[in-house]
């Protein structure tokens, strides 16, 4: 081994890293994700990752920077790195919630970005592996408009350049293309990031000279996913498949290698560059996993889809009129007991669409929140949820709450906490017989104005669910001062626990801190008795998921009442 590598190591022949962020929870993520590889530093505020950076000089293999830290600001302390001449060269990448960030820091010569909320614990370590060994192969090349890899543009240049192009061509007919590796986190699982990343700088070279011959330009837009704007050549799909299996041989001879491609030909010019290339993303997403197929087209077909898209936005009106919009129910159970006990349900809207059957709030509330569609909506189902439970109160002599979803959108209107009240009073229920969930990345948007909101809504006595929680970026100082009163976990962490290999770690994290809170903690999506069973040690206090109950109509919902009024 070289000299200069050897210092790299650390006594215990692994690379020393730091990690600075002050926020307790995100360290934690970090250091789980890697200090099975590396000897971690961590720092919990700018002051401390300062002294680290000058006490480990010339040891430290990479600094994972938080942008928003006290004392010192990641940005204050890259500029700081990089005017130290013996600092300069240690790679770093930054972390941050802000995409504009981004821009500014690559100019200020961070290397690469970690976005929050964080990507699963793989995605980082592929990350810091690769930049750690890039770092060590090779000379910081400088320029920032390029990616330090393969030598294109990163996107932000990219996309500025496209439309710099689009300017001098006007009239030149041009196709937006996006290429992939199929499934090359497996690739560099199984061969190695050196592997890896010697396929991406091929590529690198590869489209580059091709864009020199063709007047087209070319980026990296993330991991192994490649852009490229050019003249058109050709519509002759067989051709360009021809191109993409000569494209697999040229990158690995042994045909481990596989790509993808989708193409938008003759993209529209007036619609936006981001927007042109998404189609083409669409395109690619069409052939993913095919063993025949290489190359999608943006069609007729997906042009439809988009403007299926576009028809369900102007069906609401109708859709509501007509009582399409049907509220489901799926059963909340506290699990700490013996026997698991009914504490609550969750109102889900299901549209019962005259042409389509059923359709799924999953392909129309992103659509109605674009909009603003989503809170007549809400609305409707809030009222539906208070009548309902009056009703079931009524009839069974006791009152189950059921929370209902409130969207970001909601969060922004001034009369939401009297239109709530008066939903209460119409259906003479108490502020305990509904109950709020409020997506956690709602709060870490816009955290003042949010906090503003739910301390009024807490103020008529509505309990706060915050949902899909550990997707956000809530830090720990945050949370305690945030006015909730449970934390429902997000089905992710539920499927990542128990995928092969069973690892509980994180749940674990997440269920104690909620215990430092002193808020309960509800798991959703758990589907198996093993969940259940495990979710139960860990200490969490309500499940709700597939084990219990899908979703039902109102009608199916009440054998769970009955069973409850039995038990009582
Ligand atoms: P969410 O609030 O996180 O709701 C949980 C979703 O997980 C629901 O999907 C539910 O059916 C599903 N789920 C529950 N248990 C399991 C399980 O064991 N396994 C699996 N695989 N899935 C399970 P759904 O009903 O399709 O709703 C999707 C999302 O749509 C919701 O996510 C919520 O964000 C939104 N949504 C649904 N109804 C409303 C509504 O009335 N208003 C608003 N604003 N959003 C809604
Ligand atoms: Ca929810
Ligand atoms: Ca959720």
């Amino acid at each position: 081994m070289p000299e200069s590598r050897r210092k790299f190591f650390a006594e215990n022949g692994k690379r020393r890293i730091l990690i600075a962020e002050d926020e307790e929870i995100n360290r934690a993520l970090l250091c789980v994700a890697l200090e099975e590889q590396f000897e971690v530093l961590a720092a919990e505020d700018g002051g401390a990752a300062m002294e680290a950076i000058q006490a480990n000089r010339g040891s430290l293999s990479l600094i994972l920077l938080d942008l928003n830290m006290p004392v010192m600001g990641g940005m204050e302390i890259l500029r700081a790195i990089k005017e130290d001449p013996s600092l300069r060269s240690i790679p770093v990448i930054v972390l941050t919630a802000d995409r504009a960030a981004e821009v500014d820091c690559l100019a200020l010569g961070a290397v690469d970005f970690i976005l929050k909320p964080y990507p699963v614990p793989e995605v980082i370590l592929a990350r810091v592996n690769r930049t750690v060994e890039l770092f060590e192969d090779r000379q910081i090349i400088g320029a920032t408009e390029r990616d330090l890899l393969t030598g294109l543009y990163n996107k932000e240049y990219f996309y500025r350049y496209v439309d710099q192009f689009d300017q001098h061509h006007p009239d030149t007919d041009m196709d937006a293309i996006v290429l992939d590796i199929e499934r090359f986190h497996i690739i560099n699982d199984r061969f190695g990031v050196a592997f890896g990343d010697e396929l991406l700088r091929r590529m690198g070279d590869r489209l580059r000279t091709s864009m020199a011959e063709r007047g087209g330009l070319a980026a990296r837009l993330s991991a192994d996913t490649f852009l490229v704007y050019c003249p058109h050549r050709t519509s002759d799909i067989a051709e360009l498949e021809e191109v993409m299996g000569a494209l697999d041989k040229l990158l690995d001879e042994n045909n481990l290698v596989r790509m993808r491609m989708g193409v938008y030909f003759s993209a529209d010019k007036t619609i936006d560059v981001r927007r042109r290339f998404d189609r083409a993303k669409m395109a690619a997403n069409l052939v993913k996993g095919s063993f025949t197929r290489h190359v999608g087209i943006y069609d007729d077909a997906l042009r439809e889809k988009e403007w299926q898209a576009e028809k369900l936005v102007e069906q609401f009106p109708a859709a509501i009129a007509g009582e399409q919009f049907h509220v489901f129910y799926q059963p909340k159970f506290n699990i700490l007991g013996d026997k698991p006990v009914l504490v609550s349900a969750e109102a889900l809207v299901r549209w019962f669409h005259p042409e389509q059957g059923m359709i799924s709030p999953g392909v129309f509330i992103p659509l109605f929140e674009e909009n603003g569609l989503v809170r007549e909506l809400d609305h409707f189902v809030w009222r539906t949820a208070a009548k309902q439970v009056k009703a079931w109160k009524e009839k069974f002599g006791f009152s189950v709450p059921v929370s209902v979803n409130v969207s970001r959108v909601d969060l922004y209107d001034p009369t939401l906490r009297e239109n709530l009240d008066q939903i209460l009073e119409e259906n003479g229920l108490t502020a305990g017989d509904i109950l709020l969930e409020i997506t956690e990345s709602a709060y870490t948007e816009e955290p003042e104005q949010i906090i503003r909101t739910v301390s009024d809504l807490r103020e008529s006595s509505f309990s706060i669910e915050m949902d899909d929680f550990g997707t956000g970026y809530s830090s720990l100082n945050m949370l305690s001062d945030l006015p909730i009163d449970a934390l429902k976990l997000d089905m992710s962490f539920i499927r990542r626990a128990f995928k092969e290999g069973k690892d509980t770690r994180m749940l674990e994290i997440i269920i104690d801190m909620a215990g430092y809170l002193k808020v309960p903690v509800i798991a959703e999506g758990v589907e198996t008795e093993e969940q259940m069973q495990t979710l139960k040690e860990l200490g969490c206090d309500i499940v709700q998921g597939y084990y219990f109950s899908k979703p039902v109509p109102h009608d199916e919902f009440e054998p769970f009442l009955e069973k409850k009024k039995e038990d009582q």
